[in-house]
């Protein structure tokens, strides 16, 4: 983790919990401008790069903005991402409707809309085809490569629900004939954590390889799955390698193919995840007979991360952060186990301190819920050096509003 970036707004984060209140998100946008730049740098050798931001990661609307101005497209996988997206400013041609297991409505919905349709499934594909063989479609191939990470997260495998088969392209082809739909372009998203860039290109030769079975491609996405170090020592994607080889091998490709194709991606975690710090109060320190919990006023309602998928937090006392080390396991307020951290080595804790916790913008405030009936937290944005704020806390209205009382004065009352 590099501490000096940190210790710089560490008094800025402190300020913004005394503004908004706690628990509070703070995202950096220099940071998620760095990474974007960085992703762009490493495919500079690419004649059509195009980059499309992973909505779910970070849905903010401000947030999209952010990547709008950057110059960034949008990948969306609900009609919902769609038009928050198109609320943000994007045109339709600049967003990626990337779906698993939706209605054929919600495809032709996002069709009409004027986006980028990418279908996963044979006979959406097939129904898609006949109705509207006038709309170029991008197919999601699933190569059956096996990019890292644990089962939950690694989508290629042969089990997966996501993508085509690659064994299934000879009915695909017999589809696109019957039916004389145009495929534009050729996609794969192989999991949340590529470990390996080998397996990436290897993944990615057998995208080319498909690839050469459709004859009007305008481009190529190799999804995403970009790996960012949440602790010291993470397996962290080499982004500047894998640019230099991936650039290599479609290069070659384009000129095999006689077209100078796009090549897309569409990260979430790579571009947002370091941006985000998540920071609590803590509530409690409860010393037990084998630990010393540290009670924060969250719990996986705002970060379900650690809980979800053992996710790896770092967790910071910016309250007090030259005090003695000591050991701690973090929890929440939740009334069911909600461990953000098991035995952390952190600088002294006194209740009222801020924790902070660091990876916090991808699928972090995206995930989070009303369970408990809490409020879901305020969101702020670092941004020119000022802190501006992009969500408001929720209220006792929201937790209530889409409730229906019945009234149960008019009712026959129940008994047994
Ligand atoms: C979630 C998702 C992504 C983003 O994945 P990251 O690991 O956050 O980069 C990209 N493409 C598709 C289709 C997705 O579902």
């Amino acid at each position: 983790m590099p501490k000096s970036k940190f210790n710089m707004l560490k008094s800025q984060l402190l300020k913004i919990t005394e503004d908004y209140g706690s628990p509070v998100y703070v995202y950096d946008a220099e940071k998620i401008a760095s990474q974007y730049k960085r992703l762009t740098d490493a495919f500079k050798d690419v004649k059509h790069l195009k980059i499309n931001y992973a909505v779910k990661a970070l849905s903010n609307i401000s947030i999209l903005k952010l990547f709008k101005t950057l110059g960034s497209g949008i990948d969306t996988v609900s009609i919902q991402e769609v038009q928050l997206g198109l609320a943000a400013g994007f045109l339709p041609e600049q967003i990626i409707f990337t779906p698993n297991g939706v209605s054929l409505a919600e495809i032709e919905e996002a069709s009409k809309l004027g986006v980028q349709i990418n279908i996963d499934n044979l006979s959406i594909l097939e129904q898609f085809g006949t109705k509207h063989p006038n709309v170029p479609v991008c197919i999601r191939i699933n190569p059956h490569v096996m990019a890292g990470g644990n089962s939950n997260i690694s989508v290629g495998h042969i089990d997966s629900k996501f993508g085509i088969s690659i064994h299934q392209i000879p009915h695909l082809l017999r589809i696109i004939e019957n039916t004389k739909m145009t495929i534009n372009g050729i996609h794969m998203h192989t999991g949340s954590d590529i470990l390996d860039i080998d397996v990436f290109l290897y993944a990615s030769e057998i995208l080319f390889e498909t690839a050469k079975q459709f004859k009007n491609l305008e481009f190529i996405d190799f999804g995403s799955g970009f790996k960012v170090p949440y602790k010291q020592g993470d397996i962290e994607t080499n982004i500047e390698e894998l640019g230099k080889k991936l650039t290599r091998k479609f290069n070659a490709f384009c000129k095999d193919y006689g077209k100078d194709l796009i090549l897309a991606f569409e990260p979430g975690k790579f571009l947002v995840s370091e941006s985000g710090n998540f920071l609590t109060k803590v509530n409690a320190v409860k010393q037990t007979t084998s630990t010393v919990f540290a009670q924060v006023d969250s719990g996986f309602n705002h970060l379900i991360r650690p809980m979800f998928y053992g996710s790896h937090h770092e967790i910071i006392n910016i309250s007090n952060p030259n005090g003695r080390e000591r050991f701690y396991t973090v929890v929440g307020y939740i009334c069911e186990t909600d461990t953000f951290g098991n035995n952390r080595r952190i600088n002294e804790i006194n209740e009222g301190d801020i924790l902070c916790f660091k990876n916090a913008g991808a699928y972090c405030f995206s995930m989070a819920s009303n369970y408990n009936s809490r409020f879901r937290p305020a969101e702020v944005l670092w941004y020119n050096k000022k802190a501006h704020l992009i969500r408001k806390s929720e209220t006792f209205d929201d937790i209530i509003k889409n409730q229906v009382e019945i009234d149960f004065k008019k009712e026959k009352v129940l008994t047994n």
